[in-house]
């Protein structure tokens, strides 16, 4: 997905705070969401909830975008032309409908309901998104991990991979990256990373074995979901802090519950998002349009019947990183 905002700021991520103490882990934050057109006449809307100015990354989780159920006959569907990635990978991950995918890399891939496409942007990648014509309800998150420093200009890649439903008393788990519940995705990530999809029955309550080293989000789609005894309404992103070995969650509500948990260490690294890209100074941004706007570097999207997209201006306020943290 591209970021469709018409003025993009850049937006600073990497926050020294966020790391708790040895004693009792810190409370959960309830991160909430805001609308962002994806633009377009009949402009499909997407949820976000990370950037934000209270949380900008959980582990390497930089970009958390929710949107649907929709209907594609009212919307129009999911339809972003060409656009360029740099020092990230994008996560695409559906609960119904089917997207159609090509990159610069030359994949040609479809993702869908339970099926995890992983794009690794690199040094750059360039790739088109369109909900297909069977596609009735087009309902999904799409996520953004960036990459640490020594790995951000590796070279761009892509990754399919259709994780086993794993059975719990009272739930389902997939895990489409890193592990859990027993079981661990073979997708490579570049920092330890944790993305499941986690479907609650009626009521039900289920404990998870967590990594005490890593930070989570808990982003509720259905049912009212409590995270570690927070209440957690859909569309928002429980954030919860290092120093926690079980995570427990409780569908409160009477019909079922689904709900994506996301992980991993503390990121550790500043970054500057802007657009479409994760860079780590001004200059690394301005390089990055520029490269776009030539035809350089991200390669080319074969197949897409339409123009690539333009970059955004560049923001009137340039963003210094703060330096890298501890
Ligand atoms: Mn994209």
């Amino acid at each position: 997905m591209s970021n469709t905002e018409t003025m993009p700021a850049e937006t600073l991520c990497g926050s020294p705070a966020g790391t708790a103490g040895a004693d009792a882990p810190a409370p959960v934050e309830v991160l909430t969401p805001r609308d962002v057109p994806l633009g377009g006449p009949r402009a499909m809307t997407v949820r976000r909830t990370l950037p934000q100015r209270a949380r900008t990354l959980i582990g390497a989780w930089c970009f958390a975008d929710h949107y649907g159920p929709d209907d594609v006959s009212r919307t129009g569907g999911m339809d972003v032309a060409p656009h360029p990635h740099t020092g990230l990978q994008t996560v695409s991950w559906l609960f119904s409908g089917e997207i159609e995918h090509r990159d610069s890399v030359g994949s040609h891939a479809f993702v869908r309901p339970g099926e995890v496409n992983l794009m690794t942007g690199g040094h750059g990648i360039s790739h088109s998104e369109v909900s297909t014509p069977s596609t009735t309800v087009l309902h999904g998150v799409q996520l953004w991990v960036a990459l640490p420093a020594e790995h951000r200009d590796t070279a761009p890649a892509f990754q399919h991979h259709v994780p086993e439903p794993v059975p719990l008393d009272g739930a389902v788990v997939r895990v489409f990256l890193g592990s859990l519940a027993g079981t661990v995705s073979p997708v490579r990530t570049f920092t330890p990373l944790l993305g499941a999809e986690v479907t609650l029955e009626p009521h039900a309550t289920i404990t998870l074995a967590a990594d005490p080293g890593f930070e989570h989000g808990v982003l509720v789609d259905q049912g009212e979901v409590h995270a570690a005894g927070t209440l957690l309404h859909p569309a928002e992103l429980g954030y919860l802090p290092t120093g926690r070995d079980t995570l427990t969650l409780t569908n409160g509500s009477a019909g079922p519950a689904r709900l994506v948990l996301l992980g991993g260490p503390p990121f550790g690294e500043e970054i500057i998002m802007w657009w479409n890209f994760v860079c780590r100074s001004h200059e690394e941004v301005v390089q990055a349009r520029e490269d776009w706007m030539n035809g350089v570097r991200f390669g080319e999207v074969r197949g897409y019947d339409g123009a690539p997209l333009p970059a955004p201006k560049l923001p009137e306020v340039a963003l210094k990183p703060r330096g890298r943290l501890r």
